[in-house]
């Protein structure tokens, strides 16, 4: 009787230890799945938002400069007006993937909503950020989709340096806003720096 009741404690011990391995394993994937953009591999804007704060307040207070892109895919509506929404998301994918592909390990990408991506560029002075800008406006310039051979793709890029009147993250993507904004104003397919 004592073995079986022993042999029964264990199986269950085992069996409880492993539930709790299994739920923690599927907390830290679910935690995940809410990090990332499912569509294009980047941050969620949510986690973009976090890891942008943060990155601020320790650039500002170790004095380190850095430099935010918003990048937005001009006239992205006919896309999925004349190609279709299918073809719309593989381009939002694709532009997800050229961002990823041009930013450093320390950068952070995210998909801030819709079909606008932001950069957060670290350690980085305009000139920089700017070739950054540039690498990634040219090779969205270049993409071509098999299931849509004739389209063609441009996105406007504004660019704002980190300043201490950004006192909260908002700031800062404000003036990277207004840049954004400035660059469409231009005739769009270009990056521009907030004055
Ligand atoms: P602009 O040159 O001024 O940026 O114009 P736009 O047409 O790119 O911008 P607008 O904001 O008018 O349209 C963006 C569209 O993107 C509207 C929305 O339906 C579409 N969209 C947003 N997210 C997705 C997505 O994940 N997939 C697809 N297919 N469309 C999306
Ligand atoms: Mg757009």
């Amino acid at each position: 009787m004592l073995p079986l009741v022993f042999v029964y404690t264990w199986v269950n011990t085992y069996r409880g230890a492993r539930l709790m391995r299994t739920t923690a394993r599927q907390n830290w994937q679910l935690a995940e799945l809410r990090r990332t953009d499912s569509q294009t591999g980047l941050h969620s804007r949510d986690h973009w938002i976090e890891r942008a704060t943060q990155a601020l307040q320790s650039l500002q207070s170790a004095d380190r400069p850095a430099c935010l892109l918003l990048i937005d895919i001009d006239h992205f509506k006919s896309v999925n007006d004349h190609f279709g929404h299918t073809v719309g998301d593989e381009v939002i994918s694709a532009v997800g993937k050229v961002i990823l592909a041009s930013v450093r390990s320390e950068d952070s990408a995210g998909r801030y909503g819709g079909d606008e991506f932001a950069v957060l560029v670290s350690q980085a002075d305009v000139r920089t950020a700017r070739a950054i800008a540039e690498r990634i406006r040219t090779q969205i310039e270049q993409l071509r989709f098999s299931s849509a051979p004739q389209l063609r793709l441009s996105s406007s890029i504004g660019l704002a340096v980190a300043l201490p009147e950004h006192a909260a993250l908002r700031d800062w993507i404000n003036a990277a806003d207004v840049a954004l904004y400035r660059a469409k104003d231009l005739g769009r397919n270009r990056v521009a720096e907030a004055a």
